[in-house]
């Protein structure tokens, strides 16, 4: 060991705080002295503040002015690599250190004292006197071998009021132990319910093996159809990482999607898994950070903060749907979470599993680089087979005014309902009118804090803006015009649907799964069971159904607008439009039945349409790769977009200017600055929003040159500035 791993009582240590400083700072090292890594407390002025232990002190400080160290956290010291997880992903993203160790300290009570609870197990000897109740105490011990039980747990099983268990703790015949009430998870067996894998599945399980017997860093994107059971194979790699002793992490990028799938992992592996998203209650949090430090979880489901949990030893990242959006974090630190499994495993040597049966472009890329393995699943398992696709032409149909069903995809729709068999009708809109308009004077109704119109939620009996959450009840009269009764909703939202449906389709039993008509995750989950146990004849959905969940009596999907996504300037319309049809679509026919898709759309001949049509991934992934290619931008170039904001207009533009004209550092490294201009919503939650793009080639070291071009302003009053490296969308 070359550098210093424990310091002495009194020495100089150097600790990284979770407080908005640019450095850490000195302060020397308590009674008992501590390792580097251990998690602290700090004073800070009249505060003391939690923080770790990154290495010697710098000694650039006035030696007497010097505090010690409060005291150190009975948790796991930060391992070497996590901490250079943090410095890395901090440098990615421009993120200050301290903030990173916010992400990597995000469980509550981690100062609290151990606390302990009482458990009781069986003693020596004889009571001194053998009542009935005492002897039912010692008969549920016995059967229970050398288990321990809480005072209730044991009181209620032996069916005995609490002193008779304690007259017994007295006598030494039951023994009353303290034990840490953050217990260590149930380890899961590799071997419980082991499944016979197909052939190509089995090709691809050995393919994963070979990275995780060698225990060395991999990225491996696993691309198969929907249902062609990529679960299946990165399940068998996660019982081969258990096996080495290791420990695993799938995220999933919906919440919605983690109940399901710890059913599967118990069947599979015996027991269930640590889970943690925001719906995980304060203190499992807390279990489960300490116990994935000291081993005792062995796999984590999660979402993507569970990336900077401290594992002891991990060996498994599995991101399954990587294409998803919702991995990259859109506020507080900008990370992409399917980047940062690279970059973590790549520090731990660790496997990654990117799983996807429409990978983004990126992994795409990287795989045809030969940077990452790509191991392809090519059937569905069992008899189901990809859905039928077809364009509806709109053009061609007669849909009244205020309607968006085509009488085609009406019969077909009616004829599945015939034969008991489901349809989803899809429109990734949630809300019941995306615009609100008045018939006298045309104003539209916008949110008073943003550039965007309020969308009217009949559910929520109220108007909603979808950029800041902001909500207002329905006016009786337009409020430019002052006229009554003449407000009308224009477009369709999910809501909207699902009233034309209830009128074509009177006898029918209607879903409507849409992320804000469910109260909670649960509710979410009961509903989506119920659906897949038969109890909806159509469901209309957005975006939520197309992640995963399976109904096997679904075969037919009709998509309500297939042009919407297409729309924009989106750097990534094509590629998001392309994986969105092809994963709804994918939603038909997931079992026995056959499955057709039928997309509505006035542009049956785009050539986005025209592939998805086809299922010629690989055409329309060279295709859209020698256009970013052309025009030198992500994955094949590198980006950053600045977004700054201010409630004052002035101040945003007058920044954004000096930005662009002072933009020295990054014409040192051939990058070049675009902008300011408004951004695509110039003002959400009364902040005037104003961005600059940055452009390099792929080989450009960036960041250090943003943060130096950056770092020659000093943000001035209520001015806020954000840096999105690779940013994934232009809001
Ligand atoms: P994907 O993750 O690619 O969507 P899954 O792994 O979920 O696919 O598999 C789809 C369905 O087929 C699941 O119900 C799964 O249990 C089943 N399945 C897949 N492979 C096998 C196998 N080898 N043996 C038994 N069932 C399988
Ligand atoms: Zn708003």
């Amino acid at each position: 060991m070359t550098e210093q791993d424990f310091f002495e009582e009194g020495a100089l240590v150097a600790v990284q705080t979770t407080q908005p400083l640019d450095r850490a700072l000195d302060y020397t090292a308590p009674e008992g002295g501590c390792f580097r890594g251990a998690f602290v407390e700090v004073p800070l002025g009249p505060r003391k503040v939690p923080g770790v232990v990154w290495g010697p002190g710098r000694g650039d400080f006035d030696r007497a002015k010097i505090r010690a160290v409060s005291r150190v956290l009975d948790v796991a010291p930060m391992r070497r690599e996590m901490a250079a997880f943090l410095e890395r992903a901090g440098e990615y993203t421009l993120t200050p250190l301290s903030a990173m160790l916010r992400l990597a300290m995000r469980a509550p009570g981690l100062s609290d004292p151990p606390s302990m609870r009482k458990v009781f197990r069986l003693g020596e000897g004889a009571p001194d006197r053998q009542t009935e109740a005492r002897t039912r105490v010692l008969d549920v011990l016995k059967d229970y071998g050398g288990l321990a039980f809480t005072l209730k747990e044991l009181s209620e099983m032996a069916g005995v009021t609490s002193s008779v268990v304690k007259g017994l703790a007295k006598q030494g015949v039951v023994r009353e132990e303290d034990t840490p009430r953050d217990m260590p998870f149930a380890r899961l067996d590799p071997e419980y319910a082991k499944r016979a894998l197909t052939e190509d599945q089995a090709v691809a399980a050995e393919a994963l093996r070979a990275g995780i017997e060698a225990g060395r860093y991999g990225t491996t994107l696993l691309r198969g159809v929907t249902g062609s059971g990529k679960t299946e194979v990165y399940l068998e790699a996660v019982a081969d990482t258990l096996r080495k002793g290791r420990q695993a992490l799938v995220l999933l990028p919906e919440i919605a999607l983690t109940a399901e799938f710890l059913t599967r992992v118990e069947a599979r592996f015996g027991v269930k898994p640590a889970e943690w998203h925001s719906g995980v209650t304060m203190t499992e949090r807390r279990r489960i950070w300490k116990m994935v430090g000291q081993g005792g979880a062995e796999l984590v489901i999660g979402a993507r903060s569970a990336l900077f949990l401290p594992f002891r030893d991990l060996g498994l990242i599995v991101v399954d749907e990587e294409h998803d959006t919702s991995y990259k974090q859109e506020d507080g630190v900008l990370y992409n979470a399917r980047d940062m499994a690279v970059l973590r495993a790549s520090i731990c040597e660790a496997q990654v599993v990117l799983a996807s049966a429409t990978p983004s472009l990126e992994s795409w890329a990287n795989a045809q680089a030969g940077k990452y393995q790509r191991l392809e699943l090519t059937s569905r398992f069992g008899e189901a087979v990809l859905p039928e696709m077809r364009a509806i032409d709109m053009r061609g149909e007669e849909v009244p005014r205020g309607r968006w069903v085509s009488p085609t995809l009406q019969r077909e729709v009616s004829a599945r309902i015939e034969k008991g068999e489901q349809s989803l009708l899809f429109i990734n809109r949630r809300g019941y009118a995306p615009v609100t308009i008045c018939r006298a004077c045309g104003e539209k109704i916008n949110c008073d804090q943003c550039d965007a119109t309020m969308v009217e939620h009949r559910f929520l009996k109220r108007l909603v803006c979808h950029q800041c959450g902001e909500t207002k009840p329905i006016p009786e009269a337009c409020p430019a015009c002052g006229k009554e009764g003449t407000l009308a909703p224009v477009g369709p939202g999910v809501e909207r649907l699902a009233e034309e449906a209830a009128a074509l389709w009177p006898e029918a039993r209607l879903a409507v799964l849409s992320s804000d008509l469910f109260a909670s995750a649960r509710a979410l989950k009961e509903g989506i069971n119920a659906i897949a146990e038969g109890g909806a004849d159509i469901i209309i959905g957005t975006q939520l159904v197309a992640k995963g969940h399976n109904f096997p009596l679904l075969t037919l999907v009709g998509v309500i607008d297939s042009d919407l996504g297409l729309q924009g300037s989106d750097l990534r319309a094509a590629e998001r439009t392309f994986q969105l049809m092809r994963q709804v679509a994918g939603r038909a026919g997931r079992s026995e039945r056959k499955g057709l898709a039928l997309l509505q759309t006035f542009q049956p001949e785009h050539p986005v349409i025209r592939s998805i049509l086809a299922g010629d991934e690989e055409g329309f992934w060279s295709a859209e790769a020698r256009e970013r290619q052309a025009a030198g931008v992500p994955p094949y170039g590198r980006m950053a977009g600045i977004i700054l904001s201010s409630p004052d207009v002035q101040q945003v533009f007058d920044l954004g200017n000096a930005l662009a004209r002072q933009d020295g550092p990054l014409r040192a490294v051939g990058a070049q600055v675009y902008g300011p201009a408004p951004a695509p919503i110039a003002r959400i939650r009364g902040r005037h929003r104003v961005r600059l793009l940055v452009k390099a080639d792929k080989g450009v070291r960036l960041q250090p040159a943003l943060a130096e071009w950056v770092g020659q302003f000093r943000l001035k009053g209520d001015i806020r500035l954000a840096v999105d490296i690779d940013p994934q969308s232009f809001y």
